[in-house]
């Protein structure tokens, strides 16, 4: 007998996971490791510390442990803002017509507004506890660098964010947030790093990436004696961090004997959706179950729908190591338009090994569509989103409109990882009619590739 179910399936916080689930322990093809581009070698533990916090290089190499204990401090900060709800969209449902059940887990319920936290207060926490002095990072809208100053203030750790220029200017919001929270912001490309400088000469008057933003981030951690570079997705760390996401849907839904045909999420690096499916998919390499699990991109900077699976940059600057995943190619930049965020030119390359093992799938969806979907979503069931859970939305929406014609009661789950308070000149950009979708050529991106580094694998 299945009980009723409420419109918020919340967990005790006795429910809460004490550990988080590393879904490589359960894939028999594991995702291919990070290569030293001097040496084309895998790279070790020891060059990875130079960069990254020594606990967080032992987790990002770790692809045999199941389950690795969340320490209480980090289970204490989750319990300010987590668990999060697991949310039945009755609203959305009737406002369709639709048989499907469908629900969202809402990552917005924190001041950074994005699931970013989860993996921000666990890599601040591992750098306070090796003595650092600070971390450095990028940001792109501002999301990941709110959620980083926030942990890093909490727990006393200085925080450098290199904010993509564009949005630097054009989203002041979110850099006071991270003003407010103690930490420094340069825009990206800057003249403080050697990298910034070279970007600068070669490309006077642009806008910044991600990718050159990272390169600065990296160039200063190296540099700076007692500091480490942070990042906010991509990495099989974060993956983990984030798998609190997943662990928690599924609890929630065990408490009411639920289970899920298909789980829905966004994926720019694809940090939400790798937390959110990882217990699911873990499940399914294991044969205890079957879902549908599909990642949801935007049309202008599709990396899985249109991407190459191969080694390649992390970064504009090349500093960073190679990671095969699906990617457009390092030097990638989507059109300036493109206003939802999930602008990174790779993939997680967990993500990208499931993928091509064809244990997921994906769909690129248009901005236009993405907006029409959130408003649609914010009317009925009141959260205003963010443009990237959007996307999730977008397909979440159409999935259930497919039930629709079938007659089909599926139960579709998924990721609504934020909130959009902070993309309202986006919103006015839809309102007015003055969005538009750039796709890029098939043209485009083949002679973004054409500059694939070359390696074997
Ligand atoms: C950063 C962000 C994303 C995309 O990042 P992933 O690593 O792919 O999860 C999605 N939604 C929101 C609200 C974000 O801030």
């Amino acid at each position: 007998m299945s009980k009723e179910i409420p419109y918020k399936i919340y967990l005790e916080e006795s429910e809460m996971p004490k550990e988080w689930y590393n879904v490589r322990a359960d894939m028999t093809k594991k995702p291919a490791p990070l290569l030293n581009p001097g040496t084309g070698k895998p790279m070790t533990a020891e060059e990875l510390g130079v960069v990254f916090c020594d606990e967080l290089v032992k987790q990002e190499l770790d692809e045999t442990t199941p389950y690795i204990p969340i320490p209480e401090e980090i289970r204490n900060f989750y319990k300010m803002y987590r668990p999060s709800p697991l949310v039945r969209a009755y609203c959305l449902e009737e406002k369709l017509g639709t048989p499907a059940k469908i629900y969202y887990k809402f990552e917005g319920n924190n001041t950074s507004g994005s699931h970013k936290l989860n993996s921000a207060i666990a890599q601040a926490y591992y750098a306070k506890k090796q003595g650092l002095k600070g971390v450095t990072t990028e940001t792109g809208a501002g999301q990941w660098g709110t959620a980083l100053s926030m942990a890093c203030s909490y727990l006393g750790l200085d925080c450098k964010v290199f904010m993509v220029k564009v949005s630097y200017e054009q989203k002041p919001f979110r850099r006071e947030v991270m003003r407010t929270y103690g930490a420094s912001v340069t825009p990206s490309p800057s003249m403080d790093t050697e990298v910034g400088r070279k970007i600068l000469e070669e490309f006077p008057g642009t806008n910044g990436s991600l990718g050159c933003a990272i390169s600065e981030a990296v160039e200063v951690a190296v540099k700076s004696e007692g500091y480490r570079y942070v990042l906010g997705s991509v990495l099989n760390q974060v993956l983990l961090h984030q798998s609190v996401i997943g662990l928690e849907t599924m609890a929630a839904l065990k408490k009411y004997d639920i289970k899920p045909d298909m789980i829905i999420g966004c994926a720019g690096g694809g940090s939400n959706l790798g937390g959110l499916i990882s217990p699911f998919m873990g499940e399914k390499l294991r044969g205890e179950a079957d879902y549908r699990i599909i990642a949801v991109e935007p049309a202008s900077c599709p990396s899985f729908t249109r991407g190459t699976y191969a080694y390649d940059f992390c970064d504009t600057g090349k500093v960073c190591p190679l990671s095969k995943m699906y990617t457009l190619g390092s030097g990638f930049i989507p059109a300036p338009n493109h206003a939802g965020g999930l602008r990174y030119h790779g993939m997680s390359t967990t993500l990208s090994e499931l993928y091509n093992q064809g244990l997921m799938e994906a769909r690129s969806v248009k901005q236009t569509e993405v907006f029409a979907a959130a408003e649609q979503f914010a009317r009925v069931e009141g959260i205003l989103p963010a443009p990237e859970s959007s996307h999730a939305i977008k397909v979440a929406i159409d999935e259930a409109l497919k039930c629709k014609e079938t007659g089909e009661e599926k139960t579709i789950v998924f990721g609504l990882t934020g909130t959009g308070y902070f993309d309202m000149y986006a919103y006015e950009a839809f309102h007015d009619g003055k969005m538009t979708d750039y796709i890029p050529s098939d043209e485009e991106i083949a002679a973004s590739l054409a500059n694939l580094p070359k390696v074997e694998g």
